[in-house]
C-alpha cells in the first residue's frame, strides 16, 4: 500500500474569525482530503481574541506568574480546534481535535516564548491511518512538569511548521489573509508585488525585521529542518490561487538584489552614556540584561573620546521599563553620566539573497533616506540585509521611499 501524503494546513486568526470562515476552512480542509492527501490542520485562535485575553490579563494582574497568563492565552484557540472539528463533522468528514498537550507538544519552560523541544507524534499518526483530518491547537504546549506553554504570538505558525517536520510532511502550508509574502507590506504600501517564490534564508531575514506573515521561529524550523512553507490566502474561493513558496533552493538568492523590505515598529532604544573606555564595558552593560531573559537586537557603541564612551542598544518595547531599570543600576555602578532611552523609534531594513555579491546596496539606501530627510540613529547590517533605526514618525515614508528606490514595485 502506497503511503499517503500527509501536509499540515495552519489557518490563522482572521482565517477562523467567524463561524463563516470556520466553514470555509472546513470545506476547503475537505476538498484537499478529497484529493487523497491526510490532512493535520493546525488553528489559531478567533481574530481579536488573543488580544482580548491580553487585556483581560492586563486589568487583572499584568505582573502576574507567567504560567498563570499561559493558562489563559493558551484558551481561544481551544476554541477554535473545537469548532472547526464539529464543522467538519456536520460535513460528514470525521476529525479529531487536540490541544498542544493533548498533541504532545512538548517544551521548555519559557512562558509566554516557550521553545518546542519534541512532538510525539504516535496519536496523531494513529488518528491519520484511521482515516481522520486532525485539528491541533497552535500557540501552546506542554512542559515537563506538565503546565501549560506558549510559544509566542504568531505562534501558531511554529507550531504548525514543527508539526509538519514531526510527521514528515510533504509541505506546510500557512492560510493568511494574504495570497503570499509580498515585497513589503501590502498593508502600508499598496504597490507592494507578490514573490512567487523565494528562499527561506531571506524570509528568515524578512521576519526577523518585522516582516509578520511568518512568525521567525517557524522559518527558523524549517531552515533548520528543510521543510518548504507555502503562504497562501484563506479568502481565496477556489484552490488555484496565487502563493508564494519559501524553500530551500539556493539559486532563488541570486535571483534579485533587494527581494523587499521590511519594518518593525516594536522596539525601543536604551543609551548609557559616559562609561569609561575599556575592556569588558560591553559585557558588564549587557551581561545583566541578557541574565534577565531580554533579548538585545541592534548595539551601538560610539568612538572614545575622553576615555569614555557612549553605549547605546535597542530592545524589544515590553521589555523596554525592565531594562531601564537594570541599566540605570549598571551606570550606578560604572559612575555613568546618565542613561536614556526612545520608545518611539522604528526599524526599516532591506533584504535580498543579491546583496552577497553586489556592493553598494547600503550606500543606495542611504541616499534614498538622506533625499527624505530622514536621519539615520543606527545601522546594522548582515550579509543579506541592512536595517537602520529612525523616527518613528517617518516610518512609512521610508519605506514608501526604499520601496520605489529599489523599484519593488515593478519588481
Ligand atoms: P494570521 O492571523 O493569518 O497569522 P498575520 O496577521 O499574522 O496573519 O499575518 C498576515 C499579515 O502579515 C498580512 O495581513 C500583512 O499585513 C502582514 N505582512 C507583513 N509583511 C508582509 C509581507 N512582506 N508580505 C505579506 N504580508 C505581510
Ligand atoms: N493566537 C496567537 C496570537 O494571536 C497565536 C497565533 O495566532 O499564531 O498571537
Ligand atoms: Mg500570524
Amino acid at each position: 500500500m502506497s503511503k499517503q501524503r500527509i501536509v499540515v494546513q495552519k489557518y490563522g486568526g482572521t482565517s477562523v474569525g467567524s463561524a463563516e470562515r470556520i466553514q470555509e476552512v472546513a470545506k476547503r480542509v475537505i476538498r484537499h482530503r478529497e484529493k487523497g492527501d491526510s490532512i493535520v490542520v493546525v488553528v489559531s485562535a478567533m481574530s481579536g481574541e488573543t488580544n482580548k485575553l491580553v487585556a483581560l490579563i492586563n486589568e487583572l494582574n499584568p505582573n502576574g506568574s507567567a504560567r498563570e497568563k499561559d493558562v489563559v492565552l493558551s484558551t481561544g484557540e481551544q476554541v477554535t480546534i473545537g469548532l472547526l472539528s464539529l464543522a467538519l463533522e456536520a460535513k460528514g468528514c470525521p476529525a479529531i481535535s487536540y490541544t498542544g498537550s493533548q498533541a504532545g507538544v512538548k517544551t521548555d519552560n519559557s512562558f509566554s516564548k516557550a521553545r518546542i523541544s519534541n512532538i510525539d507524534c504516535s496519536k496523531i499518526k494513529a488518528d491519520l491511518s484511521a482515516g481522520k483530518v486532525v485539528v491541533v491547537a497552535g500557540f501552546q504546549g506542554v512542559d515537563e512538569n506538565g503546565n501549560i506553554t506558549t510559544l509566542g504570538r504568531g505562534g501558531s505558525d511554529t507550531t504548525a511548521v514543527a508539526l509538519a517536520v514531526a510527521l514528515d510532511a510533504a509541505e506546510c502550508q500557512i492560510y493568511t489573509d494574504v495570497d503570499g509574502v509580498y515585497t513589503t507590506d501590502p498593508r502600508m504600501v499598496p504597490e507592494a508585488s507578490h514573490i512567487p517564490k523565494l528562499a527561506l534564508e531571506e524570509m528568515l531575514e524578512m521576519a526577523s525585521q518585522g516582516s509578520k506573515v511568518l512568525q521567525i521561529r517557524a522559518v527558523e524550523f524549517a531552515y533548520k529542518y528543510n521543510m518548504p512553507i507555502r503562504v497562501l490566502s484563506s479568502f481565496d474561493e477556489g484552490d488555484d490561487g496565487k502563493s508564494t513558496l519559501v524553500t530551500r533552493e539556493e539559486d532563488i538568492m541570486e535571483e534579485v538584489l533587494v527581494r523587499g523590505v521590511a519594518f518593525n515598529k516594536d522596539e525601543a532604544l536604551l543609551t548609557i552614556l559616559g562609561v569609561p573606555d575599556q575592556p569588558g564595558v560591553a559585557f558588564k552593560i549587557l551581561g545583566p540584561i541578557s541574565d534577565a531573559n531580554i533579548e538585545i537586537d541592534m548595539i551601538l557603541q560610539n568612538a572614545s573620546a575622553d576615555g569614555s564612551t557612549d553605549f547605546t542598544f535597542t530592545v524589544h518595547r515590553n521589555d523596554y521599563d525592565q531594562a531601564k531599570e537594570i541599566l540605570q543600576a549598571t551606570a550606578k555602578k560604572f559612575g555613568a553620566k546618565n542613561v536614556g532611552g526612545d520608545q518611539t523609534i522604528a526599524k526599516v531594513s532591506i533584504v535580498g539573497g543579491g546583496m552577497r555579491s553586489h556592493a553598494g546596496v547600503a550606500t543606495k539606501m542611504f541616499e534614498a533616506l538622506a533625499k527624505e530627510n530622514i536621519n539615520i540613529r543606527m545601522i546594522s547590517t548582515s550579509e543579506i540585509k541592512v536595517a537602520v533605526v529612525i523616527d518613528e514618525k517617518y516610518l512609512e515614508l521610508a519605506v514608501r521611499s526604499l520601496h520605489e528606490s529599489f523599484r519593488l514595485d515593478d519588481a
